[in-house]
């Protein structure tokens, strides 16, 4: 998760940190603090417990923005409407999306949906494991397992930075996707970094190390 303040430029609009890109302080938003609570709270929301936020939650991930504002309102007297935009502007990850009045976290849910996204024809993708890990899935396939979908990374480095939470030296395999997908796996392009999928046998992955 990023951390630090928002801020906003002017000419750029909302930034994480303490300076944008174009070296504009800009205009104070939300400290560090807050920043970090609010995102855990539309994250969590959005991702794990919509039901404890009392929000309705269509199949594809959706949730009415103003319902959402509404129920951070009445957790946080601190909160304005403001923030929300600028939390989700911010975010350099693109965690989540917002389009005719509703919003949803793009990944990483674990809560029941069925998303939509585009399958488009995609290269390589790649998965960073450990090494106990990576001998059974070359046995087994790719799987999901306390989350909704499958995280497939679209660099190697990627890959690489997200394995090294858990092992010290990640194994990457790699999905060969465009073949996966002309047998009928579904692998949606969710991000430029992330792709998801329920899951991938065997025949289309390969070790690198
Ligand atoms: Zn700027």
């Amino acid at each position: 998760m990023e951390t630090g303040q928002i801020r906003m430029c002017p000419t750029h609009g909302y930034f994480r940190g303490e300076k944008c890109q174009c070296n504009q302080v800009g205009r104070h938003i939300l400290d560090e603090r807050r920043t970090t609570q609010l995102g855990k709270m539309v994250s969590g929301a959005l991702r794990h417990f919509p039901e404890k936020l009392h929000l309705e939650m269509d199949k594809q991930g959706w949730v009415d923005v103003e319902s959402l504002i509404t129920a951070l309102e009445d957790r946080y007297r601190w909160f304005y409407r403001e923030y929300l935009f600028a939390l989700i502007e911010s975010d350099v990850k693109g965690r989540y999306e917002i389009k005719e009045g509703k919003i949803r976290a793009r990944y990483a849910h674990s809560v029941n949906v069925d998303l939509d996204f585009p399958s488009n024809e995609l290269p390589e993708l790649y998965y960073g494991t450990t090494e106990e890990e990576a001998d059974r899935v070359l046995e087994v396939g790719l799987k999901s397992v306390n989350q909704r979908y499958l995280h497939l990374s679209t660099s190697f480095d990627e890959a690489i930075r997200v394995a090294k939470y858990r092992t010290e030296q990640p194994i990457v395999i790699i999905v060969n996707a465009k073949q996966a997908q002309e047998n009928g796996i579904k692998i949606m392009s969710v991000s430029d970094q992330i792709c998801l999928s329920e899951n991938i046998p065997p025949t289309f992955l390969e070790i690198i190390s």
